[in-house]
């Protein structure tokens, strides 16, 4: 028998604390934590005032934190098709994992998708929980956040990672509410604190004026969401071998009130700026929508994609789906040229990462210029045409 911890029951009042004998018991952040020193005494038990301790299995949800270990990814997939975050962070996942002595897991839902565990091995899992059901087939709020919540609470794994996509983002605070646990979201950088097996996640905060590294260390699992692009996949190793589990799928009547009768796909192209080699960002030094369709002129003669800052998003200029920044797609594009983009903090969140900078400007002292390689001061509507121009020319082979 184990003494647990109710966390939803105790109120850190600290009677547990001045009754041990054994100084076994300590109050942090509000909440009883029982140390490796606890005899089982049962102290602490009768004196606690709500009720809030227990022994062994009695106790529901009250698991030690030392009970959960190895790093779990939700391996999201959409009609068959694993996204990219979800081999970008089953990466991370394998690098945490080997830092903890741990696992890399992976928690792959849906219906048909048993191939895919397959590449989440080549990831770096060295287990795939496979929830293979009809009823998972579409992504639903309840029955994907019963599935993984009871698997977690089964195996207690210490760190669940989610893409921050629209999935990502819903299933991740059901879940972490369910669990009691605390949830990061939109980290930018993960790490991990040995000593206490704490998952160190870094996101910006206050505006993006500072970067706040965020803890949890009192509930398990550690969750987080990270935005897609953050993490940068290695290429996968067909020679990793790992294991598949399939695990039961139970649902209640009530997980499934939502049903989906059809689902109509958008027609629109969405920009796919995590993976472009080359984008042309405008922002609102264009002065106008039209202006994008002379940086579609350029993206289309360098073979790249079109971004925007959010000035021009807000404006309506262009969709959502192009905003580079913090709040924006985060992109690591071999050459990315900021046309008319000051190079604000939130901005540079989104594209710093990239290999050639190219910035066009006609402030001399433009924030953007002091990361970009390549800087032309000058009115963007002379100098873009003039590239264009040029590019064409390289590429019919004869440069004029
Ligand atoms: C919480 C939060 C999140 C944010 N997230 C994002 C984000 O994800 N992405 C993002 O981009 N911003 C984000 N922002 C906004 C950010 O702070 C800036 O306001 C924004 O990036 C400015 O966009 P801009 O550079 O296009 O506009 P401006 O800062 O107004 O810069 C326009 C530039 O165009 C230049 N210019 C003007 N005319 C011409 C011309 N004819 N030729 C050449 N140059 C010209 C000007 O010299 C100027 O430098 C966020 C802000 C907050 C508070």
């Amino acid at each position: 028998m184990e003494l647990r911890v109710l966390v939803d029951k105790c109120s850190g009042c600290g009677t547990c604390e001045t009754t041990c004998p054994f100084g076994a018991i300590v109050v942090r952040a509000a909440v009883a934590v029982v140390l490796d020193s606890c005899v089982d005494c049962g102290a602490c038990i009768d004196a606690c005032p709500e009720n809030a301790l227990m022994l062994g299995s009695q106790a529901e949800g009250g698991a030690r934190l030392e009970d959960y270990r190895h790093v779990w990814v939700f391996a999201e997939q959409r009609d068959g098709t694993l996204t990219r975050v979800a081999e970008q962070l089953m990466c991370k996942a394998r690098d945490l994992a080997d830092a903890l002595g741990a696992r890399a897991e992976a928690v792959l839902l849906g219906h048909q998708v048993e191939s895919l565990a397959e590449t989440l091995v080549w990831d770096g899992a060295d287990t795939v929980y496979l929830a293979e059901d009809p009823r998972l087939a579409h992504y639903r709020t309840e029955p994907y956040t019963r599935v993984l919540a009871d698997l977690i609470r089964e195996r207690r794994p210490e760190i669940v990672l989610f893409g921050a996509t629209v999935i990502g983002r819903d299933l991740a605070p059901r879940v972490s509410q369910r669990l009691h646990t605390g949830l990061t979201a939109d980290c930018t950088a993960l790490d991990i604190d040995e000593s206490e097996r704490l998952l160190l996640q870094t996101r910006p905060a206050f505006g993006g004026n500072v970067m706040a590294t965020i803890v949890c260390p009192m509930h398990r699992p550690q969750m987080a969401t990270v935005r897609p692009g953050v993490m940068v996949a290695r290429p996968p190793d067909p020679s990793r071998q790992g294991s598949i589990q399939r695990v039961p799928v139970r649902l209640e009547p009530q997980d499934l009130r939502v049903v989906v009768r059809e689902v109509v796909k958008g027609a629109r192209r969405r920009a796919d700026l995590e993976t472009a080699r080359i984008i042309v960002s405008g922002g609102r030094g264009l002065g106008n929508p039209a202006g994008f369709a002379l940086l579609e002129d350029l993206a289309a003669a360098l073979g790249g994609e079109v971004g925007a800052s959010r000035a021009a998003v807000d404006a309506g200029w262009i969709g959502q789906d192009h905003q580079v920044g913090q709040t924006g797609k985060t992109v690591h594009p071999d050459m990315y040229v900021a046309c008319g983009i000051s190079g604000a903090i939130q901005h540079q969140a989104g594209m710093k990462e990239a290999k050639f900078i190219v910035a066009i400007n006609k402030d001399a002292s433009a924030p953007i210029f002091r990361i970009a390689d390549v800087g032309i001061v000058g009115d963007l509507y002379q100098v873009v045409p003039e590239v264009i121009r040029e590019v064409r020319a390289a590429k019919a082979g004869s440069i004029v």
